[in-house]
């Protein structure tokens, strides 16, 4: 049903489940002293967070943030507010932001000034996705699945209007789903 609204699939369900087990063996390594806070980034990173920590074997604690900054538009504002806090206190905390994608890189500043602001010990980034050409600030994730091209993509957390969040994998939307 939901595939009829898709051009191309760009990342195969197969291919993400791939390459979140590499980048768990990584941060289980990276983390493996350490107790860090896991703050996943609503609503985009549920799929990928949901998936990513069961492949990390340490010690971790979760807690959520909702920011917004796109609304229903397909282009950043620029804008970025809080909807929903955390619950923890990230002061002398490794702090890890799971996010789905980076685009011009104004949300993830904005986590990382605040997570600063608030006196955590380390912060780190990990993204699913990450879309270089989007750049509009210097932030560079310290862990990356895959690199997109400057197109919309929506699936696996990526919405498009609050739709298409549960696709299993990562694709690019007819160009009549938003031109009209
Ligand atoms: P940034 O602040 O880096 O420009 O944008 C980050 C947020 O914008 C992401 O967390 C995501 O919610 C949204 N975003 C950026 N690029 C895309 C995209 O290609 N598809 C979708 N669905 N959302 C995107
Ligand atoms: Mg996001
Ligand atoms: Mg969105």
């Amino acid at each position: 049903m939901l595939q009829r609204d898709i051009q191309e699939v760009l990342i195969t369900e197969e291919e993400i489940q791939e390459k979140i087990a590499e980048l768990g063996a990584v941060l289980t390594e990276d983390y493996q002293d350490k107790f860090p806070l896991a703050i996943g980034v609503l609503k985009g990173a549920l799929p990928f967070m949901s998936d990513l920590i069961k492949r990390i074997d340490a010690y971790i604690e979760l807690d959520f943030m909702d920011v917004s900054s796109y609304g229903n538009a397909t282009v950043s504002s620029g804008e970025v507010k809080i909807v929903k806090d955390l619950n923890a206190s990230v002061e002398g905390r490794d702090v890890l932001i799971i996010e789905d994608i980076i685009d011009s890189g104004k949300t993830l500043n904005y986590l990382v000034e605040l997570f600063k602001y608030r006196k955590a010990k380390s912060i780190k980034i990990v993204t699913l996705l990450d879309k270089p050409t989007g750049r509009k600030v210097d932030l560079k994730a310290d862990y990356v699945g895959f690199l997109v091209p400057d197109a919309f993509v929506v699936g696996y957390g990526l919405d498009y209007a609050e739709k298409y969040r549960n696709l299993p994998y990562i694709g690019v939307l007819k160009k009549e789903i938003y031109s009209f």
